[in-house]
């Protein structure tokens, strides 16, 4: 267990390392800082007007607002999407998200406090309470539907896959037989590729910057998740890595939250469509994800229940 969190540890070190160490000099995407803007001729992240006295019959947001914090749960290992830094700074679409909804709120960015949160973990964390949201890359579905709440979709995603730059025989989802493909537990791609149709051998670890780690180490033959990520990690590197670019599934990102506060989970589609038309989205995305090469299409409409 130690071990494991050691070799985490140093993955992420090691990508945080590579992020930064480049500093844009060819000005290619995989040379910027994991998922932060601001550079001379970066797009600007937006700011967000934070909302005043907000009142609503939610439990989760009057136990938010008695603390004076959001708690958001978030990926830390993910690059342009949710990122943490050796200085503990997150960034990434994913908290741009967050930090656009918690404004709406009524808490400031100084008052969202983001919390690590693994997919395997994600419904446990947000049913015993100790989150009060949760952003980072998580897919709606039914069956989750049956432990959490989800506001959203506010960003499509589908399964891809991640090999090396050389790799020659993996051209989709259906060239895996035999193949070791590294995804996460408790991650929908990962229930994908285990489908015996694929005919591939799985690795399921905790974070998918030590599938990464293994697949530069030729311990793996190519990693899964939502292309949204894998374009996060080719981007920074770049001269080893590849997306396949053939998407096998559909995973529209919600915001997660307690099962049944239908009060938050409206007022949280409120604030992502607020923001979604007055433009914070866009540039939230242009100075994040679109770094990372995922062209900017259209959000998909928000479903609301
Ligand atoms: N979107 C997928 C999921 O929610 C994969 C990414 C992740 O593990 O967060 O399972």
């Amino acid at each position: 267990m130690k071990l494991r969190k050691t070799a985490a540890a140093a993955t992420l070190a090691v990508l945080a390392l590579t992020a930064t160490a480049c500093g844009g000099e060819s000005g290619n995407a995989g040379d910027k800082p994991a998922g932060s803007a601001g550079g001379k001729d970066q797009p600007k992240l937006p700011t967000y007007k934070v909302a005043t006295d907000v009142k609503l019959d939610s439990p989760t947001l009057q136990r938010a607002q008695k603390a004076g914090k959001i708690v958001v749960g978030a990926k830390n290992d993910q690059p342009f999407l949710g990122f943490e830094d050796t200085d503990g700074k997150r960034s990434g679409f994913d908290i741009e998200i967050a930090k656009m909804v918690a404004a709406d709120l009524g808490f400031k960015a100084s008052q969202v406090e983001f919390k690590t949160v693994d997919s395997n973990v994600r419904e446990t964390t947000i049913s015993k309470g100790e989150v009060d949201l949760y952003v980072g890359t998580y897919t709606i579905n039914d069956e989750r539907k049956k432990q959490v709440g989800f506001a959203g979709p506010y960003f499509l995603a589908g399964a891809d896959l991640l090999v090396r730059k050389d790799e020659k025989g993996i051209t989709g989802p259906d060239s895996l037989k035999g193949k070791t493909v590294c995804s996460i537990k408790g991650s929908t791609p990962l229930q994908e590729i285990k489908k015996p149709k694929y005919g591939a051998k799985t690795i399921e670890l905790s974070k998918y910057s030590e599938c990464v780690q293994q697949l530069l180490n030729n311990e793996v033959d190519a990693v899964t998740t939502d292309d949204a990520i894998l374009k996060g990690y080719a981007a920074q590197r770049n001269e080893k890595l590849k997306v396949v670019g053939k998407p096998f599934t559909k995973e529209p990102y919600g915001v997660g939250m307690s099962k049944n506060d239908k009060v938050l989970r409206d007022a949280v589609s409120d604030a992502i469509e607020a923001h979604q038309k007055n433009g914070d989205y866009k540039k939230a995305y242009d100075a994040t994800l679109g770094l990372s090469g995922s062209a900017y299409t259209e959000p998909p409409a928000l479903a609301r229940y």
